[in-house]
């Protein structure tokens, strides 16, 4: 008879100790989780870390060893290095087995790694609506899940035990979650999420490009406005770079729509069509509110951050 008070996961396997990687260890510890934590990375130094944090029963860089005895292994590697892992690592694999992952982008990371699964190995690909611009094992903290959606995409006739284990453990890590198919998350998220990555990016670019404005000029006056997207183009380079390589179809389309809707924006100043530009301000304005009431964002004027505690030096006042 199954003991009541076991953990939900007897061993669990975590394959990359970064930001996401080492926030679900933290917290399948915390919230009794797992009763064995497997870590498995190819960087001696995060491995080495996750050993002093404390993280993991077993840290190792052996991805064959590392989940032979796991019952959930989860993938928490860059999308373009899931395929890679997914085929060191099947073989390994112990029959009943349940295979999840982390990606933000879903689709092709279910095309690269499904085919590397053995049968009796069930996969329940998710993807946690939570980050920060902060990567590697020191990054990573408990309550990073809390509050936050995690989005599962079970393929066509998924496991129904392994998909419900797999939510339940999300849930245990304090996430709320939803199913769609992987095309409709990789859709949805291109617009919430990866378009508004690429426009930070170009647009801290194209201001430490310019050459009438100085980059300490840019750095020196920086806006609110700006200093918000500096924040996400601080984001991991490899991560991105994995996103708009994967999600490239959603990506563009999506592109496509802002680029439509920026040029109208563009004519609404160049006619002074102020109505326009008030009309669009206002509705956007609802979208805010909607997100700070749904409790996936903070009322507080300029997100509650701290003044800067010391004033630039000014030279003094001359005698
Ligand atoms: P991260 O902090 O950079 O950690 C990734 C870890 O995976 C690093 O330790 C990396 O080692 C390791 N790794 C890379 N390739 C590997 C391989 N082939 N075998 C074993 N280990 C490997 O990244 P993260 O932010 O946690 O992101 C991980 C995943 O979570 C990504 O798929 C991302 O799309 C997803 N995700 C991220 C966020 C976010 O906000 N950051 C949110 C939701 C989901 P090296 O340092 O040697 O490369």
């Amino acid at each position: 008879m199954p003991d009541a008070d076991a953990p939900l996961i007897d061993t669990l396997a975590i394959v990359g100790l970064g930001l996401i990687g080492s926030s679900i260890a933290r917290g399948a510890r915390q919230y009794g989780l797992a009763r064995r934590i497997v870590a498995i990375d190819r960087d001696p130094g995060v491995l080495e870390r996750v050993r002093a944090l404390g993280l993991a029963e077993t840290a190792t860089a052996e991805i064959a060893t590392g989940v032979a005895e796991a019952d959930l292994v989860i993938l928490c590697v860059p999308v373009g290095a899931a395929g890679a892992v997914a085929e060191a690592m099947g073989p390994a694999l112990k029959p009943g087995a349940i295979v999840s992952d982390v990606g933000s982008v879903k689709a092709s990371v279910v095309a690269a790694v499904a085919p590397h699964l053995p049968e009796g190995v069930a996969f329940v690909p998710a993807h946690p609506v939570a980050g920060t611009e902060y990567s590697g094992p020191d990054a990573g903290f408990s309550t990073l899940f809390s509050g936050r959606w995690c989005i599962l995409t079970p393929p066509e006739g998924a496991d129904s035990e392994a998909t419900a284990r797999v939510q339940a453990f999300w849930e245990g890590l304090g996430a709320i979650v939803e199913s769609m198919t992987p095309e409709h998350h990789d859709l949805v998220l291109a617009i919430t999420s990866h378009v508004p990555h690429l426009i930070a990016y170009n647009i801290v670019g194209t201001a430490a490009d310019l050459e009438a404005v100085t980059q300490s000029e840019v750095i020196k006056f920086s806006a609110g406005g700006f200093r918000d997207f500096t924040r996400i183009a601080a984001s991991d380079p490899t991560m991105w770079r994995d996103v708009f390589l994967t999600n490239k179809d959603a990506v563009l389309e999506m592109l496509g729509r802002f680029n439509e809707d920026l040029a109208a924006l563009a004519r609404a100043i160049r006619w002074g069509d102020g109505d326009a530009l008030h009309e669009l301000f206002t509705r956007t304005r609802a979208i805010r509110k909607g997100i700070v009431a749904m409790g996936q964002e903070t009322a507080e004027a300029d997100f509650g951050r701290a003044r800067p505690v010391a004033a630039p030096e000014k030279a003094p006042p001359a005698a």
